[in-house]
């Protein structure tokens, strides 16, 4: 077959599609389609051999073919991974052989008669991501197959899938599994919450099923995508704009690689190609991006891996716009107990989920301390990161398995992994069960140290975690978690009707309100303006918090307001975020008098009185602690914004997440010096920050001298548990020399000592 008789690539197939197109649209059964199939492909491509097999009961059967023995159809059968054929089902991928009978996957099928033919090529037909049948071409002459053919069986392919699924040929069911394997499978990631979940996959973002593959009008799919493309490069330029509000979790880097795409000439041209060959435009979109992956394929350089990610990405968005699917997962509405896919996740797209049918979130990013992880902590939802391959390798409704606390995620299990899966569930919750059956002991250690064990909270419903772990307070209210649910900004009334439940529900138990940190990662889409202005490099070092809250002063006084009357006949104690200088605090402080006065002023009732307090989460306002300590009456450090100033890593980079310990030296004698500064001004100090929550952490902080923490509701148990069997004294003898030798194994110093004495570290 001379490569010049297949002409291009577009127009080799763009002749089989139309030909394809009449055969679909005929009144004829599906057997005599699939026959009259094979011939077109085999006179278009010339060859003396085509055939199709198709995925029935967990076989590959000969359905149809032109140049095999005709006696060998519907009776040839291979299993998946058997012989060529079960090779590109298995694999999804395509193969291109000179000389078939010397690969060592050939399995030799006497019936078939094909023996005679040396030459091989063979493409998946794929549904729903998964290969449902095989379309191969062979010739009795030793060839490969030139380029140009091999595209136009993949395209063809493509199509065929549309014609088997419109036939009834496969069961959709069945094409509703997964990619390259249908079996278990086990991954891992980083444990972000840790916790355990079972449950089916929703993509957040959902993937569209191509339903019809050949255009009636190309004109009408070109325009299609173009308007589909100029709609993305709009949807990327202004997330480009708002990034600094990490709109949607995405990172600076990948949007400027999605710029990069969304703009690259080659993508579109290959997309307009695909519809010139008479592909829909969804069609042309998926056909281009299988191109692209298979190319990729090939290659294993990590970095190019990561952009395949990238374009894999906005090749979806692209998709989804053409077939005008643009809602996420969360507008559709959870229907079952859900285990939700994505890249990253914002915030707030995590809170717009049905907390009671989320059971796990698996992401390909994320890392400990992003706000994403920070939300999920506080809706209780499992959450497990990094791990890399999960969209690829599930499929929407397959069953998953997570188990963050080992950093894991099954998927697809087998029943006996269920059954395991549910004997652990049993014993978390047993251990569970024990650590609430230690609610109201309190958080004593055994020389007899008081430790205050407040919990983080920010939701409503976060209250009732004070009944249900016994804690002492909330230590850190995060106020920003109702502006990051609220479609509108909230007003007033709405901020002060929740501030006072909260008050209520605590009753004598305190609560620390931190006024609104927004910014950075944490977005609010209706507060626009300035974010468009100015787009940020650092946007957690930008304006966020305080910064943004001293300049808008308006929504400062709101938030004051609505406070102070929330506490009419309370203390009331504030705190502010990302407090630098100690001017930040005096400014905020005056604000919030001022409040006071002026509704004092007329006559409305307020606080009996204000406790104000800052985060220590800037590095910089260590050095300016004389100063500011005696104006404060407590402290808070914030560990994740200030240990990733500390060490200048971005606290939501996923490539960072797992590269500074908090148990290093540099961090803790910084901790030591505060404390040592705090304490000597008789100023109260904590920690809540999401290191306190982890029970090594916490441990060697109170090694330190902190006395207070305040931490996820979750950690509370196996705190408290580490708390009542510590000896302070002990810990505090050897602390001081690891500390001053700068050891770099700290973890495993403190691990050996707690072993060694008996210290419940999990
Ligand atoms: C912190 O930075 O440690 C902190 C508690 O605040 P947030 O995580 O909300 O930034
Ligand atoms: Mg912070």
């Amino acid at each position: 077959m001379p490569q010049t008789s297949m002409g291009t690539a577009t127009s080799a197939a763009r002749e089989i599609l139309t030909r394809l197109h009449d055969v679909m649209a005929a009144r004829t059964n599906a057997q005599a389609k699939l026959n009259q199939v094979v011939q077109i492909i085999g006179e278009a491509m010339h060859s003396e051999v085509c055939s199709i097999y198709l995925l029935r009961d967990g076989a590959l059967e000969l359905y149809a073919t032109r140049g095999l023995r005709q006696e060998s159809v519907h009776v040839t059968k291979l299993g998946l991974g058997e012989g060529l054929v079960g090779k590109i089902a298995e694999q999804v991928e395509t193969l291109n052989l000179d000389e078939a009978t010397s690969h060592p996957d050939f399995a030799y099928k006497p019936e078939t008669g094909e023996e005679l033919y040396h030459s091989f090529a063979g493409v998946p037909i794929v549904r729903r991501e998964r290969a449902v049948g095989v379309l191969a071409v062979q010739h009795e002459a030793s060839r490969r197959y030139a380029e140009i053919e091999i595209e136009a069986l993949q395209t063809v392919a493509m199509v065929l899938a549309e014609l088997i699924a419109g036939a009834g040929l496969i069961d959709d069911a069945q094409a509703g599994g997964s990619t390259r394997e249908a079996g278990p499978q086990r991954l891992t990631g980083l444990k972000l919450v840790e916790g355990m979940g079972r449950g089916h996959v929703v993509f957040h973002q959902p993937r569209v099923h191509i339903e019809h593959t050949v255009a009636e009008d190309t004109e009408a799919e070109r325009h299609r995508v173009y308007a589909a493309f100029r709609q993305m490069r709009e949807q990327i330029d202004r997330m480009t704009n708002q990034a600094e509000f990490g709109v949607a979790g995405e990172h600076q880097d990948v949007l400027n690689t999605y710029k990069m795409f969304a703009y690259d000439e080659g993508w579109g041209r290959r997309i307009n190609e695909a519809i010139d060959s008479g592909l829909t435009a969804e069609a042309a979109i998926e056909r281009v991006q299988q191109r692209t992956r298979m190319r990729m394929r090939e290659i294993s350089d990590p970095l190019l891996a990561d952009r395949m990610h990238d374009l894999e990405d906005l090749s979806n968005r692209l998709l989804r716009i053409v077939a005008g699917q643009l809602g996420t997962a969360a507008q559709m509405g959870l229907r079952q107990d859900t285990i939700l896919i994505a890249r990253n996740l914002g915030p707030a797209e995590l809170l717009e989920y049905d907390r009671r049918r989320l059971k796990g979130v698996v992401l390909e990013e994320g890392s400990l301390t992003a706000h994403v992880t920070i939300v999920a902590r506080a809706m209780g939802v499992p959450v497990l990161g990094r791990v890399r391959s999960i969209r690829q390798t599930v499929a929407e409704g397959d069953c998953l398995l997570l188990d963050s606390t080992q950093g894991s995620v099954l998927v697809r299990p087998t029943p006996a992994m269920e059954e395991a899966f549910e004997a652990k569930l049993i014993v978390t919750q047993k251990r569970r069960a024990e650590f609430a059956a230690m609610r109201d002991l309190p958080p004593l250690t055994r020389d007899g140290q008081r430790i205050t064990l407040m919990v983080n909270a920010g939701l409503r419903d976060d209250v009732a975690a004070l009944d249900v772990t016994g804690a002492d307070g909330i230590g850190l209210f995060r106020t920003e978690f109702q502006f990051l649910v609220s479609a509108t900004m909230p007003q007033r009334e709405r901020q002060q009707r929740l501030y006072r439940d909260v008050l209520d529900a605590a009753g004598d138990r305190p609560v620390i309100f931190r006024t609104v940190d927004i910014g950075g990662d944490k977005a609010l889409p209706y507060m626009k303006g300035d974010a468009e202005d100015e787009r940020e490099e650092n946007p957690a070092m930008g304006w966020r918090a305080i910064r943004l809250a001293l300049e808008r002063d308006a929504l400062m006084k709101v938030q004051a307001r609505a406070l102070i009357e929330a506490a009419a006949g309370r203390t009331l104690s504030v705190m502010f975020p990302m407090i630098s200088e100690p001017w930040e605090f005096d400014t905020a402080h005056a604000l919030f008098e001022s409040q006071r006065r002026w509704m004092a002023e007329r006559s409305r009732p307020g606080p009996l009185a204000i406790r104000y307090g800052t985060m220590l989460e800037v590095p910089a306002l260590a050095e300016m602690l004389d100063l500011l300590l005696p104006k404060l009456d407590f402290l808070s450090i914030g560990t994740n914004d200030l240990t990733q100033f500390l060490f200048a890593a971005d606290r939501a980079h996923p490539k960072l997440a797992e590269r500074y310990d908090w148990l290093s030296p540099a961090i803790l004698r910084f901790l030591g010096r505060v404390v040592r500064q705090a304490n000597a001004a008789g100023v109260p100090i904590g920690v809540c920050g999401e290191m306190g929550g982890r029970v090594l952490e916490a441990m060697a902080l109170i090694g330190l001298g902190i006395e207070r923490l305040s931490i996820t509701p979750a950690a509370i148990g196996p705190v408290k548990a580490m708390i009542r069997s510590l000896d302070v004294a002990a810990l505090r003898a050897v602390m001081p020399a690891w500390l001053a030798e700068g050891r770099a194994d700290m973890r495993a110093c403190l691990t050996e000592w707690a072993t060694a004495q008996g210290v419940a570290i999990g």
